[in-house]
């Protein structure tokens, strides 16, 4: 027998009707047998999210101030969807004791959060009848909060072949200590591919409130494709540059085993979504383009020094001052006596005055000369391999809406063209690179 596992998103479980959805979907296919679960989101575009509510309650007990009304509205949210879909048999008296309880005694953010989707899943479980495996039980990090994939193998493989169908919730796992701590936001995604490993499925279906991943962004131009196959690889030069429908680490564990990942929409159940695997067979040499993303925000830190390629090392050093403010760098474009550093803005912030004032002192520049607000697009397609008069196409397009490119960076697998220009001419030149790819797209 087949396989499955499903991971629904916040949006799919926000209540009673959306649980019944989801739970209608798992049960349509007997090889649905593990069903990961995030925490209630919003109903309503203005509606709070259950983890914000938790961090919320977390928030107030340590600063003093009151958090009881913020645990009424969490509890009345789990006690409405239990009574809506008829379940008794979960004791959520006790469990909001014990988070009170928990609130009153040096509470924990991971913790806190982490009850999200534990009540969730545990309602979810005894609605359709699946058993119930707590995360914190067999995902495994290590005392640094380092997710150990080999803990959690030896826990989990063994486990899901004592339960044949479960539900499980996402999000959190332990320490070595036992104590609760959580994947960063949006990490139920990871949950559901670290558990479609162990259980060796067939695919991994993550089912959220859009019918996959589209060619371009929806906000910027209209009514873009969706993409109906993407490689793990072209997935990466995308997510990276912000089309983010999956937590940018669920990708790894399935990529390891080779199981293909298809994003779905539970409002649309009968829509295809996107199938994400190794290798894309080329049904269509006309898609050349797979997609076009990017994000603003941006800083180029361009260092510029007279013979600097026959200074060996020079590169390392520069970069060794990055690492050791713990700053990861996005790209780095040269030339012969020239190396800019990209980095988000928001991640050296803090460091920004003693980096520079480090790159001095170690590197004697010539110049250097920072640019804010630069925004990198990048056009991703395993057909650009070996097409001639891509980059050409991308550089006219940019041309032609009259915006100035401030870089370009090619990563030599030939899948991606990278650019940088200013953050204002970002809508803009997405614009003009659909127009002129939209038929290849
Ligand atoms: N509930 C968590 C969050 O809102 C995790 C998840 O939904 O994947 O970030």
């Amino acid at each position: 027998m087949q396989t499955i596992v499903v991971k629904f998103g916040g949006s799919s479980l926000a209540n009673a009707d959306q649980i019944r959805k989801a739970t209608d979907i798992v049960k349509q296919n007997p090889s649905r047998r593990y069903m990961v679960a995030s925490a209630p989101g919003k109903r309503t575009p203005d509606d709070v999210k259950i983890t914000d509510l938790l961090y919320t309650c977390y928030d107030r007990a340590v600063e003093g101030r009151d958090w009881t009304s913020a645990l009424s509205g969490i509890r009345e949210r789990y006690e409405e969807i239990a009574r809506d879909l008829g379940v008794t048999s979960v004791d959520l008296a006790a469990e909001f004791d014990t988070l009170q309880k928990h609130l009153e005694h040096e509470p924990k953010a991971d913790y806190m959060a982490s009850r999200g989707e534990y009540l969730n899943a545990k309602i979810i479980a005894a609605y359709i009848g699946f058993d119930f495996l707590d995360a914190a039980d067999f995902i495994r990090f290590d005392e640094t909060g380092v997710y150990d994939s080999e803990a959690t193998e030896k826990l989990l493989v063994p486990l899901l072949l004592r339960h044949k169908k479960a539900v499980i919730p996402g999000f959190y796992g332990a320490l070595p200590n036992g104590e609760i701590h959580t994947f960063s936001r949006g990490g139920s995604d990871v949950t559901g591919s670290i558990v479609a490993k162990a259980a060796k499925a067939n695919v991994y279906e993550n089912w959220t409130d859009v019918s996959g991943m589209l060619v371009a962004d929806p906000r910027i131009v209209k009514d873009p494709r969706p993409i109906e196959v993407i490689s793990y690889k072209e997935l990466r030069e995308l997510s990276y540059m912000g089309a983010n429908v999956l937590h940018q680490d669920a990708v790894f564990p399935v990529y390891s085993a080779g199981i293909p990942i298809n994003i779905r929409n539970t409002n649309c159940p009968d829509d295809k979504g996107t199938m994400i695997v190794r290798h894309v067979k080329n049904t269509q040499p006309e898609k050349i383009i797979t997609g076009i993303a990017g994000t603003k925000g941006f800083t180029n830190i361009l260092i510029e020094k007279s013979m600097m390629n026959s200074e060996i090392g020079f590169g390392a050093r520069v970069l060794q001052i990055f690492a050791d403010f713990n700053v990861s760098f996005e790209h780095l474009p040269s030339g012969i006596d020239t190396l800019s550093v990209v980095v988000a803005t928001e991640d050296w912030k803090d460091a920004r005055t003693d980096i520079l004032k480090r790159i001095q002192e170690v590197t004697h520049p010539d110049n250097i000369k920072i640019e804010d607000h630069i925004a990198m697009i990048a056009v991703v397609g395993h057909g650009m391999v070996g097409t001639k008069g891509l980059a050409a196409r991308v550089f006219n397009a940019i041309a032609k809406a009259d915006l100035n490119i401030r870089m370009i960076d090619q990563g030599s697998s030939e899948i991606n063209i990278i650019i940088g220009i200013k953050d204002e001419d970002y809508e803009t030149a997405i614009r003009a690179l659909y127009a002129e790819f939209e038929k290849d797209l």
